[in-house]
């Protein structure tokens, strides 16, 4: 899930060459006010600048423009460190998809650990290539031994892996067809197995 929103940071400028109407100190200052969009809490980009000028001494707050001042005149230098989100993300998403080859492996691992001690009520995902728009189909082991395995179909094809893993969750036993087919453990091996689940 990405978290992003907008947060509002008050960058300080340069001082103006006026006093202050209302405690007469030389220490007005032109603020930027600025909104930065952030995702997961870290600015990535700057995206909108008002001005203001601020009095630094008892904090009165005017207008540029009351001051003869046009807000556009007044440059507000943007801190480098309100862009870090362009360049911490890139090596974030660089995380992500290492992370995303490990569950990959992770997966592979754990499907080769099952097929090799095979157990009535594993739930095995398969790809197959019949109905395109519903690729993943889904079996239960209902008998094992070393000569064959026998499985039930699930009533239901899915469209995605994730579909398919949820409905094993979710349905536990149900929606499983009725007629027995079997196979060799090796026949089973050379199946497009996506993934198992026990
Ligand atoms: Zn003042």
């Amino acid at each position: 899930m990405l978290i992003w929103g907008y947060s509002t940071k008050l960058i300080q400028g340069l001082i103006l060459p006026y006093a202050c109407s209302h405690c007469e100190t030389m220490n007005l200052h032109v603020y930027g006010i600025k909104k930065v969009f952030d995702v997961f809490w870290i600015p990535c980009f700057p995206y909108k600048t008002t001005k203001t000028v601020i009095c630094n001494n008892c904090g009165t707050n005017y207008d540029p423009d009351q001051l003869g001042i046009e807000a556009k005149d007044i440059k507000i230098k943007t801190p480098l460190k309100y862009f870090s989100g362009l360049v911490v993300f890139p090596l974030l998403l660089a995380g992500a998809a290492i992370l995303g080859e490990n569950a990959v492996r992770h997966t592979q691992e754990k499907t080769q650990a099952y097929l090799a001690d095979l157990q009535v009520d594993d739930k095995i995902i398969i790809r197959q290539k019949v109905d395109s728009s519903f690729p993943y189909s889904l079996i239960k082991i209902t008998f094992v031994d070393k000569e064959k395995v026998a499985f039930v179909f699930c009533s239901y094809n899915f469209s995605g892996l994730k579909h398919a893993r949820k409905h094993v969750r979710i349905s536990k036993n149900g929606d499983y067809e009725t007629e027995e087919f079997s196979l060799t453990l090796d026949e089973i091996k050379a199946l497009n197995i996506q993934d198992i689940i026990r």
